[in-house]
C-alpha cells in the first residue's frame, strides 16, 4: 500500500466520483471498500433467470437539475430516458402521485381546472381527506409512528401541482443507466491511477487509520462510512431507519404495470412494491418474458448492525453529529463525506455534487 497519494474509504457514488477526480488530476488513489463489491447502496444485481436488474437497496432513479452533475455522470453511462411515475394504492383504487390535478380530480371525482385547484385544496375538508388517504398511514409506516401521531400540518408543506404532470420528480434530467448501475462504478473506477480493494473496512485506532492490523499510509483520507462507527461509537450511536425487502419471482409478464406502487394505508404492512423490469422498457425481450420480479419494502426500526437507510433528524442526533464533527476535526488528513459520513440523506446527484466540490490539491 505504498505509492499512494490519497485514500478513499467507501466506493459508493461519493467515494467513486472523488476517486475519479483525484485520478484524473494525476494522484495515485487507493479505494478501500468494506463490502465485497463497489457501488454502495446504488449496487444492483442481475437476476440470472430473468435478466432483470434488481436494485438491491431499493429503487434508484437517477434525476437531477444540476448541469455539472449531468455532464459528469454522462461520461460514464448513457441513460435510457426513463421518466419516473409513482402510483398510490388506497382502498383498492390506484392513483397517480404526486399531489396535483390528476390525483385530486380522480380522488374526489371532480373536474377542477388549474385555477380552481388552490381554493379547493384550501378547504380543510379536502386537504384532510387527501392527508388521511395518502400521507397519514404512509408516513406512520415510514417513520414507525402511530397514525394519530403524524402531524397533519405536513400537508401544508406538500407542494400541490396545478397541472396534470405526473412525473414524480421535477428534475429535467432523468433515467436509468442503459448498461445498469454497476457499469457506472466499473467505468468511474477504471483508471490507471486507481486501485480498488474490496472487503476491507477502514478503522481508526489511537489516531491511526488501519485495515485489519495494517497501518495505512499517512496521506489524506476521504471517509464515507458512518461517522459514529469511525470513532467506535464513543459519544453515542446516531439513529437511522432501516428497510427490509422481500423479493418474489413471479411467472407472469407484468404484476402491477409500473415500477413503483406506494401502499398508503397503515393496515398494509409494507410501504411500497417495486417491479424492476419497468425501469428498462427498452429491453423488449425481458419485458415480453412471462416472468417478473417484485420487491415489497418494509420500513423498520434500526439497531446497530442493520443497514442504515434514513437518518433520523432530531435535536439529539444533530447534537451528537456536531460532537462527532468536533472529534473528526482533530484528526489530521481526515475528510468526511457521503450520506454516512455526513449523516444526511442525499440523492445520487447531490452526492456527486458534493464530491465535485471537494478541493483537489
Ligand atoms: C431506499 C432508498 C432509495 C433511494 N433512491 C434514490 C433514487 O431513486 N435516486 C437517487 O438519486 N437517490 C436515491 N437514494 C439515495 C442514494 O442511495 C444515495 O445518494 C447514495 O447511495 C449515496 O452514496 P454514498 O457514496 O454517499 O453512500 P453509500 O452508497 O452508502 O456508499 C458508502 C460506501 O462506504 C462503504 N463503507 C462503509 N464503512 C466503510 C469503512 N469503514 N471502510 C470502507 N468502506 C466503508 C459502504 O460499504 C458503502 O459501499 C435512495 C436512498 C435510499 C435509502
Amino acid at each position: 500500500m505504498t505509492n499512494v497519494d490519497v485514500i478513499i474509504a467507501g466506493a459508493g457514488i461519493w467515494g467513486s466520483t472523488l476517486a475519479r477526480r483525484f485520478a484524473e488530476a494525476g494522484r495515485k488513489v487507493l479505494v478501500l471498500e468494506k463490502r465485497q463489491n463497489v457501488g454502495g447502496n446504488v449496487r444492483c444485481e442481475i437476476d440470472s433467470e430473468t435478466g432483470i436488474e434488481i436494485h438491491s437497496y431499493g429503487s434508484h432513479i437517477f434525476h437531477t437539475s444540476l448541469p455539472q452533475v449531468w455532464e459528469f455522470i454522462n461520461r460514464f453511462t448513457t441513460f435510457n430516458g426513463y421518466q419516473h411515475k409513482v402510483l398510490a394504492r388506497y382502498k383498492g383504487k390506484t392513483y397517480f402521485l404526486p399531489l396535483g390535478l390528476t390525483l385530486v380530480n380522480s380522488f374526489f371525482n371532480v373536474e377542477l381546472t388549474p385555477a380552481e385547484l388552490p381554493e379547493f385544496m384550501a378547504d380543510e375538508k379536502h386537504s384532510s381527506a387527501i392527508f388521511d388517504a395518502f400521507f397519514r398511514g404512509y408516513t406512520s409506516k415510514q417513520w414507525g409512528r402511530a397514525p394519530e401521531d403524524v402531524d397533519p400540518s405536513i400537508i401544508k408543506r406538500v407542494p400541490v401541482r396545478s397541472t396534470y404532470d405526473v412525473n414524480y420528480f421535477n428534475d429535467y434530467c432523468q433515467g436509468i443507466p442503459l448498461n445498469g448501475y454497476n457499469s457506472i462504478f466499473e467505468n468511474l473506477l477504471n483508471h490507471p491511477n486507481i486501485t480498488v480493494k474490496c472487503g476491507l473496512g477502514v478503522k481508526l485506532e489511537d489516531g491511526v487509520f488501519k485495515v485489519g492490523t495494517d497501518e495505512l499510509p499517512n496521506v489524506p483520507l476521504y471517509y464515507s462510512g458512518p461517522v459514529d462507527a469511525l470513532f467506535d461509537y464513543k459519544l453515542g450511536v446516531l439513529p437511522w431507519r432501516t428497510l427490509r425487502f422481500e423479493t418474489e419471482r413471479l411467472d407472469i409478464a407484468d404484476y402491477q404495470g409500473t415500477s413503483v406502487v406506494n401502499y398508503t394505508e397503515a393496515e398494509v404492512p409494507y410501504t411500497r412494491i417495486h417491479e424492476f423490469k419497468h425501469y428498462h422498457p427498452e429491453l423488449k425481450d425481458i419485458m415480453a418474458k412471462p416472468k417478473t420480479i417484485i420487491m415489497r419494502e418494509y420500513s423498520a426500526e434500526w439497531k446497530l448492525g442493520d443497514e442504515p437507510y434514513y437518518p433520523i433528524d432530531n435535536l439529539k442526533s444533530r447534537e451528537l453529529l456536531a460532537a462527532y464533527k468536533v472529534e473528526a476535526a482533530k484528526i489530521p488528513n481526515l475528510v468526511l463525506g457521503g450520506r454516512l459520513g455526513a449523516y444526511k440523506y442525499f440523492d445520487m446527484d447531490k452526492s456527486i455534487e458534493s464530491a465535485l466540490k471537494v478541493e483537489i490539491n
